[in-house]
C-alpha cells in the first residue's frame, strides 16, 4: 500500500565510524511486513543518543540515531494480518499522523506475549545490539550499499521505518512537531510513575535530576495526582522550568543538602516515591535516603559502566522500602496512554520542548545537550 510522493532518496544524519555526525543523502527505506514508512516531522534529541555518539554505549557504526519521532505514515509493508496476533499493534493507515516509541516490541517473544514490551528480547538482542529490525536486517543503506545500523527506528532522517507495534496514532489537537517527545521522554516517565511506582493520588514525590525524562516525571506525577512534587537539580534554570511544569517545591542541591531539604519539606517524613533520573551513585544514594516508611526508590537513570551505589540495609528492611528499576514502558499500552494524557492537557508539550534545530544542525544539538545548554527537551524539525 503506497501513498503519494515517495521519493527515492532522503537526507539523514549519519554517525560514521570515526564519531562524526553529518547529513548524507541515502536511499529512502522500504517497510516490510508489519512495518510503516513514516515521513518524519520531528525527532527528539535524547541523552541516550548522546551516549552512543560519545561511544559510552556500544552500538554498531555507521548508524542513524533518533528514537522518539512524530510524523505521517506514507507507506505500509505488505499486509501480514493473517499471521499477526490481536496485540501486534494498532490499526493504522497511510496518511495517519503517528508518534513512535523507542521500544518497538517484536510482539512475538515471551516477554511481548506477556505484555512486557519493556523487556522485549528481540528489541535488545537485535535492535540495541545489532542495529537491525527483527528479521536481522537493517532497512537503511548508503547509496553504495553500506548498511547503516538503526538505533530504534533511526528517525534523524526525512523518513524512517518502524514496526507498527511501536506506533500510536496522534489525535487532533496534538502538534506534529513537539509530540515527538512522547516516544521516549514522556513514555519513559509514564512507565516510571504509573507502572514502576504505581503512584496513587495524594502521594508525595521527589525527582532527583530534572533533565528530559526527570522533567517528564514532574509533569506526569502531578497529572496523576501527586500532592507534592519536589524537584532536585543543580541548575536553577531547570528548577524554574520544573516549577512551571508542576513541581510544588524545588531544591538546588548545590545550595543545600538535598536529603535534609526533602525531609524538611515533608515534615521529616520523607517522600513516598523518589525518582532517580541521573544514574550516578551519589544521587542514587541520596534518593534512597529521601524515602518515607514504605516508600519506593524508582531508578530511571542509566549509569556509566558498572557503577554501584551503597544502600544502608537495615532502614530498607525495617521501613519496608523498595528499590525498583524502570526502563521505558510497555509501548503498545503505555504509548497510547501517554498520548491520551497529553491530549487531555496532562503533559504540556509546548513547555517541555525548549529548543528546536534543523537536521543540518544535529551535531550542534548534541553539543548543546552535552554542555547542559538544553533546559528541557530539544527536537530536530525536518526540512
Ligand atoms: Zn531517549
Ligand atoms: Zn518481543
Amino acid at each position: 500500500m503506497t501513498g503519494p510522493a515517495r521519493p527515492t532518496s532522503m537526507r539523514a544524519a549519519v554517525l560514521s565510524a570515526d564519531g562524526t555526525l553529518a547529513v548524507e543523502n541515502i536511499p529512502v527505506p522500504r517497510p516490510r511486513a508489519g512495518e510503516a514508512l513514516i515521513r518524519v516531522e520531528s525527532v527528539g534529541v535524547c541523552h541516550t543518543d548522546l551516549h552512543v555518539l560519545k561511544g559510552e554505549v556500544g552500538f554498531p557504526k555507521p548508524c542513524v540515531l533518533g528514537h522518539e519521532v512524530s510524523g505521517t505514515i506514507v507507506e505500509l509493508g505488505d499486509d501480514d494480518s493473517e499471521e499477526a496476533g490481536a496485540d501486534s499493534g494498532p490499526r493504522l493507515a497511510v496518511g495517519d499522523r503517528v508518534v513512535g516509541g523507542f521500544i518497538m516490541p517484536c510482539t512475538r517473544c515471551e516477554a511481548c506475549r506477556a505484555g512486557r514490551d519493556d523487556l522485549c528480547e528481540n528489541f535488545f538482542a537485535q535492535n540495541r545490539l545489532k542495529g537491525t529490525l527483527y528479521d536481522g536486517e537493517t532497512r537503511l543503506h548508503r547509496a553504495d550499499g553500506t548498511p547503516l545500523a538503526m538505533y530504534s527506528m533511526a528517525a534523524m532522517a526525512q523518513y524512517c521505518v518502524s514496526p507498527v507495534s511501536g506506533l500510536a496514532a496522534l489525535p487532533e489537537g496534538l502538534p506534529s512537531d513537539t509530540s515527538a517527545i512522547l516516544g521516549c521522554a514522556a513514555m519513559t516517565a509514564y512507565g516510571a510513575v504509573s507502572r514502576a511506582a504505581g503512584l496513587q493520588p495524594g502521594q508525595t514525590v521527589a525527582v532527583v535530576a530534572t533533565g528530559g525524562v526527570g522533567m517528564g516525571v514532574v509533569q506526569i506525577a502531578r497529572a496523576l495526582g501527586a500532592s507534592r512534587v519536589i524537584a532536585v537539580d543543580v541548575s536553577d534554570d531547570k528548577l524554574a522550568l520544573a516549577a512551571r511544569l508542576g513541581a510544588t517545591d524545588v531544591v538546588n542541591s548545590l545550595d543545600a543538602d538535598p536529603v535534609a531539604a526533602v525531609r524538611a519539606l515533608t515534615g521529616g517524613r520523607g517522600v513516598d516515591v523518589a525518582f532517580e533520573a541521573l544514574g550516578r551513585p551519589q544521587t542514587f544514594e541520596q534518593a534512597s535516603r529521601m524515602l518515607a516508611d514504605g516508600g519506593a526508590l524508582v531508578a530511571i537513570g542509566i549509569a556509566a559502566g558498572a557503577a554501584t551505589a551503597a544502600i544502608e540495609i537495615t532502614p530498607l528492611v525495617r521501613r519496608s522500602q523498595r528499590i525498583i528499576g524502570s526502563y521505558g514502558a510497555r509501548t503498545r499500552v503505555d504509548l497510547p496512554s501517554v498520548v491520551e494524557l497529553a491530549r487531555q492537557g496532562g503533559f504540556d508539550l509546548e513547555q517541555a520542548v525548549t529548543r528546536r534545530y534543523r537536521l543540518h544542525e544535529a551535531a550542534d544539538a548534541f553539543d548543546d545537550l552535552a554542555a547542559g545548554r538544553i533546559l528541557g527537551r530539544a527536537i530536530i524539525v525536518m526540512d
